[in-house]
């Protein structure tokens, strides 16, 4: 059995394969970020989940080429840069930097490709050109371009594919030129907003006059210019079910670039929503983390990944305090159980050795139920005590716990759990520990306890064992 993903596009769970069944390369685009402000926790569950599916596939033998987008133009930022006065670039750059910085934070592999929408701007125009020489999409009175959803219908197509839209209720000709717009609009949509004077100074050239695309085409374009007209796997947030990913669906099949039959993206995976202390997030309701707020309060990016990927992906889940606080004990627990290992291993905990089957067998057939993993992480915590019991009981040789170790190593990475390669103990941390030791040893209680919390704050906590002091990452 493989992998079996549920797919948005067909309302069911179906068997995982690339478009080219005989391929082991799955081409997968997950929208990225608008950087118009720091990201939210929220919006980082997504790019998690990208991570992490990207990563089991890997795990189960395809390769990938993985696309993020960034978009660096919409109606948003260009109210900031509007009414901070700073041009574009200078304004985008800070929160595109921020959030590579966060994705990096959290351990998310970096995409192959990050196009950035403003870089992609002859893509968007061609596609547009395109979709008008077909007769899709038209010239409005206001300059802007739109896409006719009638004129899409009318060739054939379906619109509303993801997303069960009522088209009797359209009125011909109603148009939205919003980024962002309610469910209930179905409504022709802007692909090319003509220049206004509160856009300033952003704006491109292109057939239809001076102005800028919409954010839909942006994804139809930098996806398929990237990954092919059709490709295997898109993700994003359930909140772009409707109407962007409806939209990328129109405009990308509406160009006909597709082969005879072949759909734009086989296989759709939606990520659900995130409260946060049990509530929506908002500000005023002060639940709103940004991935900052919560490295600010002393979380580490380790422990909140690990919080992210503890829920099912379609669930939707409650994101605390309480919670991070139990990541924290349970990746303790882990890594407590990952140290032992590899100190019975001894020098074999480093060397080439076949990883346990049983830890990995159980937790592949778990993760391939539609990355099922609380069922995965049961199978793990079941292995952690009955680990410990052997430990205990010295019934651990040093190939077994190789063995074991070189299991959970493997399974870590596929979490992107594996403790980061700084974790190491650093030659100051190492000399603040023989201070105290020697502190300790004068019964200086006063100064060992100070050195105590400096090494505290170095990330280590200090544990003196009949061998002498140990230190573990905090
Ligand atoms: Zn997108």
């Amino acid at each position: 059995m493989g992998l079996s993903l549920y797919n948005t596009l067909s309302r069911q769970l179906e068997p995982f394969s690339p478009l080219d069944p005989t391929s082991k390369h799955v081409r997968m685009y997950c929208c990225g970020p608008t950087i118009h402000d720091y990201a939210h926790i929220g919006n980082f569950r997504t790019f998690v989940l990208a991570d992490f599916l990207r990563r089991y596939l890997e795990f189960r033998g395809y390769t990938t080429t993985h696309v993020m987008n960034i978009t660096d133009v919409e109606d948003k930022i260009i109210r900031r840069v509007r009414e901070t006065g700073a041009t574009l670039r200078t304004y985008t750059a800070v929160y595109e930097s921020a959030f590579l910085e966060d994705h990096r934070a959290l351990n998310c592999l970096a995409p192959h490709h990050l196009p950035r929408a403003t870089e992609s701007i002859p893509g968007i125009v061609e596609l547009i050109g395109r979709l008008e020489q077909r007769g899709i999409a038209y010239r409005a009175g206001d300059g802007s371009v739109y896409f006719s959803i009638t004129k899409y219908c009318g060739c054939g197509h379906r619109y509303g594919q993801l997303f069960p839209v009522n088209l009797e209720e359209m009125r011909p000709g109603e148009r939205v030129s919003s980024d962002e717009y309610a469910k209930e609009s179905v409504a022709d949509f802007a692909l090319w907003k003509a220049r206004v004077p509160e856009d300033g100074d952003v704006f491109w050239e292109s057939p239809w006059g001076q102005g800028r695309p919409g954010w839909h085409i942006e994804c139809s374009a930098m996806s398929m210019g990237l990954l092919g007209p059709s490709f295997d796997l898109h993700l994003g947030g359930e909140d772009l079910v409707f109407p962007h990913h409806e939209d990328e669906i129109a405009q990308s099949e509406g160009a006909g670039l597709q082969s005879a039959g072949q759909p734009f993206v086989k296989h759709w995976v939606h990520g659900a929503f995130l409260l946060v202390e049990g509530r929506k997030m908002s500000k005023s309701l002060g639940n709103y983390y940004t991935l900052r707020d919560l490295l600010a309060r002393g979380f580490s990016g380790r422990e909140i990944r690990y919080l992210l990927l503890t829920a099912h992906y379609r669930d939707s889940f409650n994101f605390t305090t309480e919670g991070l606080l139990g990541a924290r004990t349970a990746l303790e627990r882990l890594d407590e159980c990952a140290r032992k290992l590899a100190e019975i291993a001894g020098p074999l905990a480093t060397a080439e050795v076949a990883p346990q089957a049983a830890l990995l067998d159980a937790c592949t057939a778990r993760l391939d139920e539609d990355l099922n993993v609380s069922a995965a992480w049961a199978e793990v915590f079941d292995w952690v005590r009955e680990t410990n019991r052997k430990l205990a009981t010295g019934t651990l040789g040093p190939e077994h716990a190789a063995e074991a170790l070189a299991a959970w190593n493997t399974l870590s990475a596929v979490f992107g759990l594996r403790p980061p390669p700084g974790s190491e103990v650093p030659e100051a941390a190492r000399r603040l520990a023989d201070e105290r030791d020697a502190a300790r040893k004068a019964k200086d209680f006063k100064r060992s306890d100070a050195l105590r919390a400096e090494l505290l704050a170095l990330g280590w906590t200090v544990e003196d064992t009949p061998k002498g002091w140990k230190l573990k990452p905090r």
